[in-house]
């Protein structure tokens, strides 16, 4: 926390404790009242510079994520959704304002040092599934686990193929398999690294209403089994699968509800 009495606080209360409240002091902020902060942002601003004009992408936002959280990031176009998603997945680093993931102060990595945050507490899911086109399932899956320098790859990306559905499909290609398929492969990838959370950013915008639900319904399941969620979407019935929902408009955090009931799975 940036403020000065939380700073100047004895030592035994600098550091976060496995049983402190998600948004402990902060009011307006929702989570599960048991789980430690995932995601902390304090002030978090992006500015944009072209020339003399500045762009505030995101505007002073407060927002705390507790581990095991399903949340929602919704707003319009150009509302700052993905320059959060950006600072959120460490592509990116606040003009002003800190983000923490995970206890760490993100701002203050070098890029080497984000990268390899990145690489083994975030999975990412995009819309366009990115899966390697010449590459079958299997060794898609097994890609983050070079780059991290893992051994056992083979093992631990059918487990994540596994865990979606795709056990049948490792070898084949992204080609061979429907979009709904390709973007669970996606989710195995983000997976296999086991990372502190999953990161969507409208991971149902390419896909029918059908697989829409089931990518939906998958997300909802690795979350109940006690995987962090955040998910970008202008999608309400997409939305409506989280169990908090925020709301960003001109880069200003508007609203933050938690959902008492998730109507998702009755449509
Ligand atoms: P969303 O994803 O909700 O559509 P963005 O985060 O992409 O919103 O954009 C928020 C605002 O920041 C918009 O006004 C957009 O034009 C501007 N913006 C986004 N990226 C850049 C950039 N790299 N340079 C300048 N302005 C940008
Ligand atoms: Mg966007």
């Amino acid at each position: 926390m940036a403020s000065a009495a939380a700073q100047s606080e004895p030592d035994q209360r600098a550091r976060p404790s496995a049983s402190d409240t998600a948004g402990a002091g902060q009011s307006g902020v929702r989570g599960s009242p048991k789980s430690r902060a995932m995601i902390r942002l304090t002030g978090v601003t992006k500015i944009y510079r072209m020339g003399e004009i500045e762009l505030r992408a995101l505007d002073r936002i407060d927002l705390s994520i507790a581990e095991g959280e399903l949340v929602a990031i919704m707003g319009p176009s150009g509302s700052g959704k993905s320059t959060m998603m950006n600072i959120l997945g460490c592509l990116d680093i606040p003009t002003d304002g800190v983000y923490e993931l995970d206890g760490i102060d993100v701002g203050r990595r070098s890029d080497n040092e984000l990268a390899a945050i990145r690489n083994t507490k975030i999975g990412f899911v995009f819309q366009s599934f990115n899966l390697i086109a010449r590459t079958n399932a299997q060794r898609n899956v097994e890609l983050p686990l070079v780059y991290a320098g893992i051994h056992d790859r083979a093992k631990r990306a059918r487990g994540a193929l596994e865990k979606v559905g795709l056990a049948n499909r490792a070898k084949h290609l992204p080609n061979e398999l429907s979009g709904g398929q390709q973007q669970r492969v996606a989710i195995a990838r983000a997976l296999v690294t086991d990372p502190a959370m999953l990161l969507a950013d409208e991971p149902t915008g390419n896909l029918d209403t059908v697989s829409s639900m089931e990518i939906m319904k998958l997300l909802v399941e690795l979350n109940d089994s006690g995987r962090t969620v955040v998910l970008i979407t202008h999608e309400e019935d997409i939305a409506r699968f989280a169990k908090r929902i925020i709301r960003l408009r001109d880069g200003q955090l508007v609203s933050d509800e938690a959902q008492e009931e998730r109507s998702g799975f009755e449509s």
